[in-house]
């Protein structure tokens, strides 16, 4: 094949590929467009996720009718002059391709006018075809159109998830420009519903409230510093409202927002010991630095940048956050209204202990402090809480925070030996199957157990975390809390299976907010949770209301529950198997309502455990796949003390 040098309109196909991915994208080429523009206020507006319709209104500086035509030509920019403005980027866009790319593969109106121009003028782009120049009316600003995006590239539109998911994305992108620039009025609508009404904001914990709701807000802790030139401003969150994934960690340098593997690295570290594994904080942090001491040119839609000295930037980060983590006093938010006590109405239903704060968190709490100090200061390297050996403690460093660990109502062990059939359903009014379903038989595999196996076997705890049993075989050592998952994530399946999952409805629902892109998730797959138990409802905005919620997870939080939930659903990627995901959601549960290493069985709670160990199927791995029993055998144990 001959070399040949593509078309023009090849290449800004081609260019499209990379920085328009999905209706997501044009939205962010055009909202950053009308910032760099001066804009005090832009209005977004979408159509079918912005599918259909992509249309971006601003009152900034306006293209004159002569430009016009360069705005929507590639590589053409008023925002680089000479190749060293490359090296000191001070405006969101540079490249000047965004708009060729999205004219190309769409169809594109734009009307504009200039403060100093008597009217405006309009042109519209179809597939990359330019049309003429018209004049038109119109105030100061500009206001551009994307219609249909990839009508002319069905690959791409192939790739497409549903309405509701590209809005998601619509609203997370949004959400990063608001949050960017808190003094600009901004607005998104979708199908004509207003969604976002945000007015400029002269408190960035303004802008944040209205995007993650007010308690969060109101748990925000201010970090600040500077050093060599490098401001750093912003808040990072309480440890009680972590997440269980990386996506509310917002940092934004120079009003771009950025992802940067070693800032966020050195966000987890601050934490540290605040947070269980598998936790991330809450952040949402800015940095300001000369322009030339970053390359915002190494990444097709500018999201990763790549710093001069990360180096520092990293030990100023990790340095600030965790002075502030210091002298902030942390400990007196222990009773934050949302991780919340068990719910009374469901107390109602369940045995529950005594919900006081014991003494032991009192000292937990001072404990962490103490290592607090001790750790900034470079002398521990194991955490020591009463009555934990150090790695333990490390793992459940977070008690003096989490309302739950200690005042929990029993185990809910007793939970687990109910018969199936016993239990009432609960969901009559938001539940047609269970509603006339009669409930089912016992299952044989969980009534009656505790008697059958659990006297013939002597067990003890150990650690509060292991628990040692005699066996036909030998000797079992169980990790209390693979075990009960396992068992709960087992029971739990087979009743999603048979549809006898009880939905507890909450008498007072809950509401809950979530992030766009959380919420536009959490309806999508509004089905599989309601499957799972939990019902949610729409309540305005990104905010949900749970109304029912799994009976068998009674005293924990549905805020939590529901956050947690989210987070798998989106860390599924792209279209994962409805099986996988509702498999995947099941262990999520499993996990969070089993009982935790660390925490003190009583003695018929280990029975109740024990005596179903042999109840479920392959009880020796958890849901993670670790073993959850460790077997030495008679013959092991006798050729280990040479007995034979
Ligand atoms: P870039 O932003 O990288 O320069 P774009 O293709 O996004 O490239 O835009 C090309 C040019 O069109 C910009 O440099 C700017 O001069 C002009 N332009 C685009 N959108 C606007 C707007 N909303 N207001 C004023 N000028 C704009
Ligand atoms: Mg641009």
């Amino acid at each position: 094949m001959p070399i040949r040098v593509l078309s023009q309109s090849l290449i800004n196909k081609i260019a499209a590929g990379e920085v328009i991915e999905r209706p997501a994208s044009v939205v962010k080429e055009l909202m950053e467009n009308a910032v760099d523009a001066g804009a005090t206020r832009i209005d977004v507006s979408v159509a079918q996720g912005g599918l259909e319709l992509v249309r971006v209104v601003d009152n900034g500086g306006g293209i004159s009718a002569e430009e016009l035509p360069l705005a929507v030509a590639s590589h053409a920019t008023s925002k680089l002059i000479e190749a060293d403005d490359l090296f000191r980027v001070a405006t969101l866009g540079f490249r000047g391709e965004a708009l060729a790319s999205i004219a190309e593969v769409s169809r594109l109106a734009i009307r504009s006018r200039t403060p100093d121009a008597p009217g405006g003028a309009e042109l519209e782009v179809v597939g990359g075809r330019r049309g003429e120049v018209a004049p038109c009316g119109g105030p100061v600003g500009t206001a551009v159109e994307v219609h249909n995006l990839f009508f002319n590239t069905p690959v791409r539109k192939k790739f497409l998830r549903t309405t509701q998911t590209e809005f998601g994305h619509v609203a997370e992108a949004f959400t990063r420009i608001a949050l960017a620039t808190h003094r600009v009025h901004f607005t998104l609508r979708h199908n004509e519903k207003t969604v976002f009404e945000l007015a400029a904001a002269d408190d960035w914990r303004e802008r944040i409230a209205r995007f993650f709701g007010r308690d969060l807000a109101e748990q925000l802790i201010w970090i600040e510093s500077e050093e060599g030139g490098v401001r750093l401003r912003g808040f990072a969150a309480h440890p009680s409202r972590s997440r269980s994934h990386n996506r509310m960690q917002y940092f934004f340098l120079n009003g771009r927002h950025i992802r940067d593997r070693s800032l966020q690295h050195a966000l987890g570290e601050s934490y540290r010991g605040l947070l269980l594994t598998g936790r991330f904080p809450i952040a949402f942090l800015e940095l300001r630095m000369p322009p030339e001491s970053v390359d915002v040119n190494v990444h097709p839609t500018k999201l990763e940048v790549r710093f001069q000295d990360s180096g520092r930037l990293y030990s100023q980060l990790l340095a600030a956050l965790r002075n502030k983590f210091l002298s902030a006093d942390l400990d007196t938010r222990v009773q934050s209204p949302v991780a919340g006590a068990p719910r009374a109405e469901f107390a109602a239903d369940y045995e529950t202990g005594g919900a006081e704060a014991s003494g032991v968190d009192a000292a937990r709490a001072e404990q962490l402090r103490r290592n607090l100090v001790d750790w900034a200061k470079g002398k521990v390297s194991e955490w020591n809480l009463p009555g934990r050996s150090g790695a333990e403690a490390a793992s459940q460093a977070v008690m003096p925070f989490k309302p739950f660990p200690d005042q929990r109502p029993g185990l809910g062990l007793y939970r687990i030996d109910r018969p199936v059939g016993q239990v009432t359903n609960l969901s009559r009014e938001s539940n047609d199957r269970l509603e006339t379903r009669p409930a089912p038989e016992p299952a044989p595999r969980y009534c009656d157990c505790e008697r059958s196996a659990v006297h013939h076997h002597a067990a003890m705890q150990i650690h509060n975390r292991y628990l040692i049993a005699e066996s036909e075989e030998g000797v079992m050592v169980i990790d209390q809390h693979a075990l009960h998952e396992r068992i709960l994530y087992e029971q739990l399946r087979s009743r999603v299976e048979s549809g006898a999952l009880e939905t507890q409805t909450l008498l007072v629902p809950e509401p809950v907010d979530l992030s766009p892109a959380e919420a536009a998730a959490a309806f999508e797959n509004r089905d599989l949770l309601a499957e799972l138990g939990m019902k949610i409802e729409p309540f305005g905005g990104e905010t949900v209301l749970v109304s029912g919620y799994p009976a068998m997870l009674a005293n924990l939080s549905p805020v939590e529950m529901l956050h947690e939930l989210v987070g798998r659903l989106l860390a599924g990627g792209k279209q994962p198997e409805r099986r996988d995901l509702m498999d995947d959601l099941l262990h999520t549960i499993a996990c969070k309502a089993a009982i935790k290493a660390g925490d003190r069985l009583a003695p018929e709670e280990i029975a109740a455990l024990l005596a179903q160990r042999h109840l479920v199927e392959d009880a020796h791995h958890c849901p993670h796949g670790r073993p959850t029993a460790l077997i030495f055998t008679r013959e092991e144990l006798d050729r280990q003390f040479k007995r034979i």
